[in-house]
């Protein structure tokens, strides 16, 4: 790191931001100026192209952080007397859980182990077993460990039964593939500041018109009814609300970007290669990550803490953010981890000096024994 420059994020959002981002955030915006709100629609159209939604899908951005837009999804785009099918492997599926217990939407887990994919055979059989069942509620990539959810045979097995379908696709979004034509769902959510590598402040969710319309009256809350949000949006051009105006903008300039560098599949490609020279670099220094490669997503590595007595997070925080980088916190329950995300404006070459950093870190604070000490082989 230049001494005086910023820290860069290896954090799943907020992440590290392109100067065009950050510079489209100079200027102020009135709410009711056609200019800005051109911006906005102009943005949900390219996000609604982004998952090939074509006309039978619309995005309605809502402020807030991207829980936020969960929540308005499930509030709205389910009724009150909804029962809905939560596949379990992390913390982001048990907050829909928790969402649907505020809510009042009556919710059934399906518990699944934290380093293992959802299943979409598991899946079926919940849906068979339990006919009462209306919707399922899935974690695309649940950045909890970093393990990517099957999205496209899941949005198979919900049509098979007639399910609705709502997905969680924060972490996921702009970076892994996502085809409405394919994965058929009832709505997505995502939000600016993960994978489109735009500012936190607001989540948008891409829904089927016909079950947005149909919508009305669902929602307990005024400020998270999406349908409303809709409407008014509709017959205004306007957001019902003061919108996050600087993110809107900042937004639409990280798009601009992510359609010049090629849309998901390039950013997708980039986030792989910024993967694998994490994870091979990491290897060298000793670590193992938590996943197996076969579900370990592009976006965000879970490593097993050091084994050494001289290990501390937080220490290991400090000394790292020192040489320029910050590190996000393990999430899991059971065992000690720390998380290094690999999305943001950055390279693979910014990934090796984030091993070099971590490198230099264990050795400052002293700790020699980053594996086990007896492995199976
Ligand atoms: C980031 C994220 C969210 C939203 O978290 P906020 O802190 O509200 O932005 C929801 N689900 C997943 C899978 C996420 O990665």
């Amino acid at each position: 790191m230049i001494l005086g420059q910023e820290p860069i994020l290896l954090t799943p959002g907020p992440l590290t931001t392109s100067p065009a981002t950050r510079q489209a955030m100079l200027r102020d915006w009135g709410s009711w100026d056609a200019q800005f709100n051109r911006i906005t629609a102009s943005l949900c159209r390219d996000l609604v192209d982004i998952v090939h939604g074509g006309d039978d899908y619309v995005c309605v951005p809502l402020q807030g952080s991207g829980t936020f837009s969960v929540e308005a999804a499930i509030g709205t785009l389910t009724p009150r007397n909804a029962r809905i099918l939560v596949p379990d492997n992390g913390a982001y599926c048990q907050r829909i859980l928790k969402i649907c217990r505020y809510l009042g939407r009556d919710a059934v887990a399906l518990p699944i182990p934290e380093d293992q994919a959802a299943s979409a055979a598991a899946i079926d059989e919940a849906l068979s077993r339990d006919p009462s069942i209306t919707h399922v509620a899935q974690v695309h990539l649940e950045t909890g460990a970093g393990v990517l959810n099957p999205l496209a045979d899941i949005a198979r097995v919900c049509q098979k039964h007639g399910k609705g379908l709502i997905v969680d696709a924060m972490s996921s979004f702009g970076a892994v593939e996502i085809d409405v034509r394919s994965m058929p769902f009832d709505a997505l959510i995502a939000a600016s500041g993960k994978c489109l590598e735009g500012v936190p402040g607001m989540g948008f969710v891409i829904a089927k018109k016909t079950v947005l319309e149909a919508s009305g009256g669902n929602s307990h809350s005024l400020a998270m009814d999406l349908h409303d949000q809709y409407t008014y949006m509709q017959k205004t051009t306007q957001w019902r609300f003061t919108p996050p105006t600087h993110v809107v903008a900042a937004l639409r300039a990280a798009v601009d970007q992510f359609l010049a560098e090629g849309g998901q599949p390039v950013r997708g490609g980039r986030y792989q290669r910024n993967c694998r020279a994490l994870v091979d670099g990491m290897a060298s220094l000793g670590f193992r990550p938590f996943l197996d490669a076969e579900v370990q997503a592009p976006v965000i590595v879970t490593f097993h803490a050091p084994t050494d007595s001289k290990y501390d997070f937080k220490a290991f925080y400090a000394a790292v953010r020192e040489r320029g980088y910050i590190l996000y916190p393990g999430k899991l329950t059971q065992i000690e981890t720390f998380r290094v995300g690999c999305i943001g404006a950055i390279d693979d070459n910014e990934m090796r000096n984030v091993v070099t950093a971590i490198s230099q870190s264990l050795a400052s604070l002293g700790i020699r024994r980053v594996a086990p000490l007896t492995r199976a082989a």
